[in-house]
């Protein structure tokens, strides 16, 4: 009989598992591959990120695995290119920065330290935030490590195939068919293709938009060192960071809701997102599509909107409660913060209190009330970001030119959407002025090059694309909000 039996050890369950060790539960982490996993997702950190892995008392994760520090993007249209900085470290007096009770043991758990690649006097000094870029499948293991490392824990690999019920409530879980555990609570951090979230939502299924396909980049010489790169054009949206000193992930948007078939794929990386690379990029590209020809990866990029949990005896969080497209970088963000919120919450709880559906039901309406303005502004602005840059309709196209001339301007008109996509202004109100800003600054560009004698056409046009717009973001704002 544990307190609480953790589901998943990827990004999210060991986060989880330590603040509720370090609470002085006793925790068992069920994993079904403790070795290191080699994928394409979580690889890129935004600066909100790294402030709940402070907060978790988890920082060091980041150490020792020859991460990238990221002051911000570069966006290239057609040629073109912007620069946007990650915001002012002012920004962290706007939000909640206090650790999880209980996740700072002796005080310094939540202090980077110097290594190979990271700087901590330099990064200190500087006034912006950073995100950071790695190895996925090393900061994982370093997440693992730190958590393994409490004595409350204990850790069990195997496949978690159901959960036990008395009645309503979710009393534990059965692992490879036979084993039985129980606990006063399973938290399911099971990921993206999550078993158990169906006890929640049921027959609902996520939505698949698109696929990224990515390859890995040897040595890949980068216009703007640092920054997290989005290449617009015709094609569907394509990123490109560097995870360490030798290799940089570049993923390419596919517009598919089907897997894609490898020969398509294959044509269409080399048509069209190959020319589309800048030039210093493009060796090192062509190497790594002759070296990766059969084993590119891809992954779905998929929505679902969270619900609160109100299943008695478990909690969904991280990719099992709620997802959003990888095009911004904020599934971490979202997952980390709500380790941290919930962590927050449960430390007021006693041990037997988990057992009590009336306090823990409070508690989880809580955590989804307190969670909506991050994890509405990330959602949305992914799927919104997402839906302009992979433009598919002239309309859409007026969109995405007015959102690149937006961000030209600079001043409010960068700062804003970038604190946004740091997770770091936590305000869906923001992000609602922003979309129209740009809605109505692609209309006024729109004006400017029909001139006035095709005045009446570009009305049309820019009434369509306010319509456009609203379809765009509203609905999943509204559901975001709920
Ligand atoms: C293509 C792509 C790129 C992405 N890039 C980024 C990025 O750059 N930045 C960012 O912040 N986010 C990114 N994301 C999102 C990010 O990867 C996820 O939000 C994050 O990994 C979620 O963490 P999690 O702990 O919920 O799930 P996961 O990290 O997926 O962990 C789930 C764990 O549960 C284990 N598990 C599953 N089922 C069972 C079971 N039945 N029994 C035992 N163990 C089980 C799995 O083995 C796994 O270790 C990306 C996503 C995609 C699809």
């Amino acid at each position: 009989m544990f307190d609480v039996i953790v589901v998943g050890a990827g990004v999210v369950g060991p986060c989880v598992a330590t603040s509720l060790a370090r609470q002085g539960r006793k925790v068992l982490i069920v994993e079904r591959e403790w070795t290191m996993p080699n994928r394409i997702v979580g690889e890129l950190m935004q600066p909100a990120g790294v402030k709940a892995l402070k907060q978790l008392g988890m920082i060091r994760a980041i150490n020792n695995i020859d991460a990238i520090h990221v002051d911000g993007y570069y966006v290239s249209y057609y040629g073109e290119h912007v620069d946007i900085k990650y915001p002012d470290k002012s920004v962290l007096n706007t939000i909640d920065t206090d650790p999880v009770p209980g996740a700072l043991k002796d005080g310094s758990e939540d202090k980077l330290e110097s290594d190979s690649t990271l700087d901590i006097a330099e990064w200190d000094n500087v006034s912006t935030l950073r995100g950071v870029a790695f190895h996925h499948g090393e900061f994982l293991m370093n997440l693992r490590m730190i958590c393994l490392e409490e004595p409350n824990v204990t850790k069990l690999e195997g496949n978690v195939t159901d959960l036990l019920h008395e009645g309503e409530r979710v009393v534990g879980v059965k692992v490879g068919n036979t084993d039985e555990y129980r606990a006063k609570l399973v938290v399911c951090c099971d990921g993206i293709y999550s078993k158990f979230r169906k006890e929640l939502y049921h027959e609902k299924q996520p939505d698949i938009g698109s696929y990224f396909v990515g390859l890995d980049l040897v040595d890949a010489q980068l216009p703007r060192k640092n920054h997290g790169h989005v290449i617009l054009g015709k094609h569907a949206p394509i990123l490109v960071y560097q995870i360490s000193p030798h290799h940089t992930r570049i993923l390419c948007a596919y517009r598919s809701s089907q897997l894609p078939k490898q020969k398509e794929v294959l044509e269409y990386l080399r048509s069209q997102v190959l020319v589309s690379l800048p030039k210093s990029l493009q060796p090192c590209f062509e190497k790594a599509l002759q070296a990766e020809k059969n084993v590119y990866k891809s992954m779905p990029n998929q929505f679902l909107t969270a619900k609160p949990n109100t299943v008695p005896g478990l909690i969904c969080i991280g990719d099992s409660l709620n997802m959003r497209h990888p095009l911004t970088g904020g599934g971490m963000t979202v997952g980390l913060n709500d380790a941290v919120l919930l962590g927050k919450l449960l430390s007021t709880v006693s041990n037997d209190e988990l057992l009590d559906h009336g306090i823990m039901l409070e508690k989880m309406l809580t955590f989804h009330g307190e969670r909506i303005p991050l994890d509405a502004v990330l959602n949305t602005l992914s799927i919104a970001l997402y839906t302009l840059f992979a433009a598919d309709s002239k309309y859409m196209e007026l969109l995405q030119r007015g959102c690149f001339g937006y961000f030209q301007r600079g001043g409010e008109c960068i700062s804003g959407p970038v604190g946004l996509l740091s997770g770091m202004i936590q305000r869906p109100g923001l992000l609602f002025y922003h979309f129209f800003n740009v809605a109505f600054y692609s209309c006024y560009m729109n004006f400017c090059d029909r001139g006035i004698l095709l005045s009446p056409l570009a009305l049309w046009e820019n009434i369509c694309t306010l319509a456009i717009a609203a379809c765009v973001l509203l609905p999943y704002l509204v559901k975001e909000m709920l």
